[in-house]
């Protein structure tokens, strides 16, 4: 499923919320958070599960050491069951699954670990058993504060899964003395609440540096946005021109490739300025705009807005005849508009004049192209305004093509 691009709007007005939730975003924030750094996470998680599967195994020595009657358990436990699994979820972490199941496999893990340690626990009846709970503690550790630890919402149910194992086994063993079973338990509570709180806090602050990063960032694109377009119409401008020029001349197979360039300029603007004030001269070349925009195909033609009642078509792939084809299409929508022009002289309506060059890109420089179509324009208001310079019939004459054969014919 594709969604909108995330706005810029949507996260300033989410930041400025008083009470935000600190470690969830708005679905679409989330969504982009995710994007952003999936890879990154999936990448630190994998190389994290793998380093623990390495140091997990070398706990077994606190089994020979202090359980070692549940040595046997352990070590099936540790070598059958816990460090294929954490092999399995590094592999299926590897392949970036989606974030519930990424953080659902991860989680998966130090439970595994707790319920080893656990079987192994509650199976001896080793002197040395009440030492080797311990290795509880680094499994907190593990679970809330490394730097592969899991997400808050995860870590605080696997905390409270260790909790509730550990305890539950610490009540049942009969071997372990009042006292040194409630001192364990409070230990591992507090090393519970301790980096729970230290989990949360560095969550929050990775998510909120995330956010001023992407405001940011969304606000470099917006500004950047905006210095290649043209307020009044919404059309790219002249530096956005060129740097499509510039791509256009660089790309590989360029010089095999054609590009055409239509000039526009509006017949007797001037008068309608004159005649109807600034606002009306405005609407009307938002009006030229929209039909520009509209007589355009695919994603490579680009509609400028050149000057003041100027607009410049780049087509690339047209031939003369196809891109004279669209001038003219053009030029007969901007006449049917009918915008009132009491003072011109060409029918009492808003009229266009085009101009149109064409070439092998590699035969022209861009600004020789432009040039060409200039000197088009040119001709065309020499001629009496309301027209597409050359004239379809020339065009066609010269390059002896009919209007159906060509394949790129989009007219
Ligand atoms: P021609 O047929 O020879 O092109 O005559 P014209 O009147 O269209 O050309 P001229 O260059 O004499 O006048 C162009 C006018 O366009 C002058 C300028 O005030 C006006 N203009 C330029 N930019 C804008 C704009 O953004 N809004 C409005 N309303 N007018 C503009
Ligand atoms: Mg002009
Ligand atoms: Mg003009």
């Amino acid at each position: 499923m594709s969604y909108a691009p995330l706005s810029l709007v949507t996260v300033e007005a989410y930041m400025d919320l008083p009470r935000k939730r600190a470690i969830t975003f708005p679905a679409e924030i989330e969504r982009q958070f995710e994007a952003d750094t999936n890879a990154n996470r999936c990448r630190r998680l994998t190389i994290g599960i793998l380093v623990s599967a390495v140091l997990y195994n070398f706990f077994l020595i606190a089994d020979w050491l202090l359980v070692p009657d549940a040595l046997r358990l352990a070590s099936w436990l540790h070598f059958a069951v816990v460090t294929p699994w954490m092999l399995i979820v590094a592999w299926a972490i590897s392949r970036r699954p989606r974030p519930v199941v990424r953080e659902f496999l991860a989680a998966s893990v130090p439970v595994l670990i707790i319920l080893q340690i656990d079987a192994g626990f509650a199976v001896t009846t080793s002197d040395s058993a009440a030492h080797y709970q311990y290795v509880v503690i680094p499994t907190i550790l593990y679970t809330n504060v490394s730097l592969h630890r899991l997400a808050f919402r995860f870590a605080r149910i696997v905390t409270a899964i260790i909790l509730l194992c550990h305890t539950a086994l610490v009540l049942s063993v009969s071997y372990l003395p009042g006292g040194v079973a409630a001192m364990i338990l409070v230990q591992i509570a507090i090393c519970a609440y301790i980096t729970l709180v230290a989990n949360f806090t560095m969550e929050r602050d990775l998510r909120r540096a995330y956010l001023y990063a992407l405001r940011d960032r969304l606000r470099h694109a917006e500004a950047d946005a905006a210095a290649r377009h043209d307020t009044l119409t919404g059309l790219a401008n002249r530096h956005h021109l060129d740097e499509e020029l510039q791509k256009l001349w660089a790309a590989p197979n360029h010089a095999t490739s054609y590009a055409s360039i239509v000039m526009l300029d509006v017949d007797h603007f001037k008068r309608l300025n004159d005649g109807y004030g600034h606002g009306a001269g405005d609407l009307c070349l938002k009006r030229i705009a929209a039909i520009l925009i509209a007589n355009l195909r695919g994603t490579d033609d680009c509609a400028i807005r050149y000057g003041g009642e100027e607009f410049l078509l780049l087509l690339p792939g047209l031939q003369l005849v196809d891109a004279m084809h669209v001038a003219e299409r053009i030029r007969q929508a901007i006449e049917d508009a009918a915008i009132p022009n009491e003072g011109s002289s060409l029918g009492g309506v808003i009229t266009a004049s085009l101009g149109v060059a064409a070439c092998h890109i590699g035969e022209l420089s861009a600004s020789e192209l432009i040039d060409a179509a200039d000197a088009a324009l040119y001709a065309a208001k020499t001629k009496g305004r309301n027209q597409v310079w050359p004239p379809l019939a020339s065009a066609e004459a010269r390059t002896g093509q009919l209007l159906s054969r060509s394949p790129d014919n989009r007219g």
